[in-house]
């Protein structure tokens, strides 16, 4: 018989951004099932994930912030640590602009970089504050990348840039910090059925096209980078650092 308690996330208390919806609600869900407290944070109604969890008999407490506000997020992550030790922070929260690069226009920029890339560094920043500061203590943190941290994808500029970034910050905290005691890895979800990929299954040429290279023959659902993040952040990645890991369905082996 195998022992499983590599994998268990009991007693654990994890911070994930965007927690209302899409793939943040996913791995809410897989982490308060592997025994994890989930601190849920966002800027929207999160009762749908607490009632999911709830139903399930797991632990969720919902967070207030709006994470394109820098100083009100370290507040807010720092006022969770004052609470009880926090053991994983997953920044999930992104957003996606599409234009052509041609019309890309100053506030889709920024807006994308803001959340996507400034928001996820500072918070790791104040994590990383926090389990330093606190003799003994270790921290995972695992960012949600994309299949545009390798490649180009069309038509969503500060995205793809803000997602290469998101690789690059993964592998640099990582180097930093490993021996200090916090793992930094990341999950590159493939096509997953989300808000933020409505626009492409609404269009029936890219959806089908999407569909046609991806060897699972389907897109993935937000459980499916939920277990992977559940993984990251559990014992039994103790020795990973610095890793993208694409879970999208062979998407990118294609
Ligand atoms: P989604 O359904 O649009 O969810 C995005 C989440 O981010 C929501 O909870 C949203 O909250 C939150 N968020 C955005 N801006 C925020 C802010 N300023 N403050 C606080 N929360 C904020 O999209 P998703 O697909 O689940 O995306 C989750 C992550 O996966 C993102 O980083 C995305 O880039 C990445 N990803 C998704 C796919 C995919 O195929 N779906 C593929 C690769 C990577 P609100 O609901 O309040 O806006």
């Amino acid at each position: 018989m195998s022992d499983l308690s590599a994998f268990s996330l009991a007693g654990k208390r994890i911070l994930v951004t965007g927690a209302n919806t899409g793939i943040g609600q996913g791995i809410s869900v897989s982490v308060a099932s592997a025994g994890g407290h989930v601190i849920g944070v966002g800027r929207s109604s999160m009762e749908d994930t607490a009632a999911m969890i709830s139903a399930a008999g797991g632990k969720f407490s919902a967070v207030p912030c709006d994470l394109a506000d820098h100083k009100a997020a370290k507040s807010m992550l720092d006022d969770v640590w004052a609470e009880a030790p926090v053991d994983g922070l997953v920044n999930n929260a992104g957003i996606i602009r599409r234009a052509d690069s041609i019309d890309l226009s100053e506030a889709d920029w920024d807006d994308v970089m803001d959340v996507n890339l400034k928001s996820l560094f500072f918070l790791s920043q104040a994590f990383g504050n926090n389990v330093f500061g606190t003799p003994g203590r270790h921290g995972k943190i695992v960012n949600i990348a994309s299949m545009l941290s390798f490649q180009g994808g069309i038509r969503v500029a500060s995205y793809t840039a803000s997602k290469h970034g998101v690789l690059g910050l993964t592998r640099l905290l990582a180097c930093e910090w490993a021996e200090k005691g916090i793992n930094v890895n990341a999950v590159a979800p493939g096509y997953i059925n989300t808000n933020n990929t409505e626009a492409l299954r609404a269009d029936p040429d890219r959806s089908a096209a999407i569909l046609a290279r991806i060897p699972a023959g389907r897109w993935g659902e937000p459980d499916d980078i939920g277990n992977a993040v559940a993984f990251l952040l559990a014992p039994a990645s103790d020795y990973m650092h610095g890793a993208t890991i694409p879970v999208d369905g062979g998407w990118l082996a294609r």
